[in-house]
């Protein structure tokens, strides 16, 4: 969207800096020959693939990764030349798209890999994959080295395709408990050791694994939530080698303010029933921008106090019950710093009952992104 044709006031900031300031501090914990895959699908977790990709880059980020054909093609019309990984399943006709457009893909079945070979004398370039281990996460990849080989031994034999890579991912890296990690991790290498040779970049390593696991950087990290200032997780935040940045902040403004009688009630349904005579503001934001109907009660930032969202949330706007009679223009801070107070996108994960990772995810396109 045109940044000079916004005119409602509800917006998300996001800090390139502090996404530079996350992947410059991985860098300088992992060992020098060690590359950084930024992890920027789902919209770079909603924070903007293009951007986040670009300020990536310049922080030191060698290759990317999305989830779908769709955000790699969207990113490589405006990233010229880095390569861009698809970590998900690929139908079979994408293959010459991605040879086309230095896309690289993941594959883990031999049937994939020949129905590919028979297209691929038209491919202008030999396209390049990156071999999906199932190491104990029970999503996509080889479970054994059977299974392994026969990939192998297909793309060996088409003239095409490319082993540019080998990957695997953990379910648990996050958690205290290392039994299932430290499986996946023997499972993961014992398959590697079995191909004939070794391609040119074998990665493991999640943001927790990065972050807290030592042995399991290979050739490369896959970082995602840390870049945006997130940890993973309560245990990992516990031991992160180095202070996060978050990149995002959600904000807004009074819209209309106005005092009402002990009794009155609040948006659909009346459920909010006044108490005594309150000032109450409405906010232009609701869930049709992501502030999902579990938020309401959810406090928000309002000249350094904490407000309330009471009564149901609706679909454009919510009502915050103010600390005293404020005016129209006033900031709200739904997420982020004001004056001495902050909210975390954790707190808001915790009122969900769910995860970081599902926060700036949730906001939809309408929220405009600005960048810094
Ligand atoms: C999403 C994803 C990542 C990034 O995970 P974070 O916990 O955000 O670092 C890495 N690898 C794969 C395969 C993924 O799907």
């Amino acid at each position: 969207m045109n940044e000079l044709l916004q005119f409602r006031p509800t917006k998300a900031i996001i800090d390139l800096s502090a996404i530079q300031y996350n992947i410059e501090n991985l860098r300088k914990h992992l060992q020098s020959n060690v590359e950084v895959i930024a992890v920027v699908k789902a919209n770079a977790y909603g924070h903007g693939d293009v951007q986040v990709a670009k300020a990536a880059l310049e922080a030191g980020a060698t290759m990317f990764a999305v989830a779908t054909p769709e955000e790699a093609l969207h990113l490589r019309a405006s990233i010229e030349k880095t390569p861009i990984m698809i970590l998900g399943a690929v139908p079979v006709n994408f293959a010459p798209y991605a040879a086309k457009a230095n896309i690289t893909l993941t594959v883990f079945s031999s049937e994939w890999v020949n129905e590919v070979t028979l297209m691929s004398k038209e491919f202008n370039a030999p396209l390049k994959v990156h071999i999906k281990v199932d190491s104990g996460m029970g999503r996509i990849g080889v479970r054994t080295e059977k299974e392994l080989k026969a990939v192998y031994d297909a793309i060996t034999m088409a003239n095409n395709i490319e082993v540019d890579g080998i990957f695997t991912h953990f379910a648990t890296a996050d958690e205290e408990d290392t039994e299932q990690y430290d499986h996946q991790l023997e499972v993961f290498k014992e398959l590697v050791a079995s191909l004939p040779v070794k391609p040119r970049l074998v990665h493991a390593a999640n943001t927790a694994a990065s972050l807290v696991k030592e042995g399991v950087q290979f050739d490369a990290v896959r970082f995602g939530i840390s870049m945006y200032g997130l940890a993973p997780s309560t245990f990992v935040e516990k031991h992160l080698p180095y202070e996060l940045h978050p990149a995002l902040a959600l904000e807004s403004e009074l819209v209309h303010v106005k005092k009402i009688a002990k009794g009155d009630t609040v948006s659909y349904g009346g459920t909010y029933v006044a108490q005594q005579d309150e000032w109450i503001g409405t906010v232009p934001i609701g869930y049709a921008d992501g502030v999902i109907r579990g938020l309401s009660g959810q406090e928000v930032l309002i000249d350094g106090s904490r407000a309330p969202i009471i009564g149901r949330i609706c679909m454009d706007q919510c009502m915050i019950r103010l600390p005293r009679k404020m005016a129209v223009g006033e900031k709200v801070v739904l997420i982020g710093k004001q004056q001495q107070d902050e909210i975390q996108i954790q707190e808001w994960a915790d009122r969900l009952d769910t995860i970081v990772y599902e926060i700036p995810c949730m906001l939809s396109q309408r929220v405009p992104r600005i960048y810094r």
